[in-house]
């Protein structure tokens, strides 16, 4: 029978343990468990005290989301015994899920999550009188919008995201993949409102593209490539003021005008007002050749760009 050391964040301050630490427990098990019912039995039978938050066992409700090795998973999801074959190591640490602050253990405080999921009106407000019966989607138009209906909300995505690390005011993947998943619902008639609402400070645009959210959902939901929808969408509504939405126009005006990009072009477009503060340092990099030449340059090709550019359109 195998048996496994379980590295267990532990933070107590109702027992007088104000500050977090570690603490093993070493457990024989079946070969086949789960890390969800590993810290079960870890309650159950060495310490009574081990918090944990969970409930269907079944990656359905997403409550037991926690950190093993420092990746989010699902603890209900992961078998012990393939943790410990991807760590090579023989234990398991088990932490909290990041980006919140832990309540006792591994229970942490949700609260910002839940505001920042009702923050993006998470339901249909569709326009005119409502139909004498319902409101009737064709299988195509449900099918744009599967992936991000999967969301469990198990705030996985929420503790991985880069941009949360750097600004915990982000709204972060999860509400955003349901902001798409009604922006993107044809009964709805907030369209244009929520590209609004979703291009201000701390949204869409403040992503840092790290792509985690994806590698680490557990239900396929793929929350970055909503975000990157939604800004599609800001694009179609006409949602391009924020500096997010216009750093990523002065790509697209420079690939179209030079074929490549013309980076002196970026900032001056992103941000007008500011960009004359960064003149100095701009001479200083031109100077010791670190910046581009800020004349406009057309490469060879331009013709190829124009018709790859034609055909992405076309495709999203
Ligand atoms: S997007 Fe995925 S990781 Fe994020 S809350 Fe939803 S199911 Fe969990
Ligand atoms: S891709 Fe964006 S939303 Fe997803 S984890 Fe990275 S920073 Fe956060």
């Amino acid at each position: 029978m195998p048996s496994t050391t379980f590295r267990v964040f532990r933070y107590q301050p109702d027992q007088g343990d104000p500050q977090p630490y570690h603490e093993d427990f070493n457990l024989e098990h079946d070969d086949k468990i789960t890390l969800l019912d590993a810290i079960l039995r870890l309650r159950n039978e060495q310490d009574g005290s081990l918090a944990v938050r969970y409930s269907c066992r079944s990656a359905i409700c997403g409550s037991c989301a926690c950190r093993a090795d420092g990746r989010t998973v699902l603890a209900c999801m992961e078998q012990v015994e393939s943790l410990k074959e991807r760590n090579g190591n023989g234990h398991v640490q088990v932490d909290p899920i990041g980006n919140f602050k832990p309540i006792k253990d591994l229970v942490v405080d949700l609260r910002p999550f839940w505001e920042k999921f009702k923050s993006v009106k998470p339901f249909l407000v569709p326009d005119g009188a409502a139909p004498q019966k319902e409101r009737l989607v064709s299988k195509e138009a449900m099918q744009k919008i599967y992936n991000e209906s999967k969301c469990i909300l198990c705030a996985a995505c929420y503790s991985e995201c880069n941009s949360l690390a750097a600004d915990p005011d982000f709204v972060g993947p999860a509400a955003f993949a349901w902001g798409f998943r009604f922006a993107a619902d044809e009964r709805d008639g907030q369209r244009r409102n929520r590209v609004k609402l979703y291009s201000g400070d701390h949204g869409v645009w403040d992503c840092t593209r790290c792509m985690f959210c994806n590698e680490r959902c557990p239900k396929g939901v793929d929350p970055r490539d909503a975000i990157e929808k939604l800004g599609s969408i800001a694009f179609q509504e006409g949602v391009t003021r924020d500096k997010g939405a216009r750093h990523a126009k002065a790509f697209l005006i420079s690939m179209r005008t030079g074929g490549k990009l013309n980076e002196t072009l970026l900032v001056p477009y992103t941000d007008p007002i500011g960009a004359p503060l960064d003149t100095p340092f701009a001479l200083q990099m031109l100077r010791k050749g670190k910046a581009p030449s800020p004349l406009p340059h057309k490469i060879k090709q331009l013709d190829e760009v124009k018709k790859l550019m034609k055909n992405v359109k076309e495709t999203i």
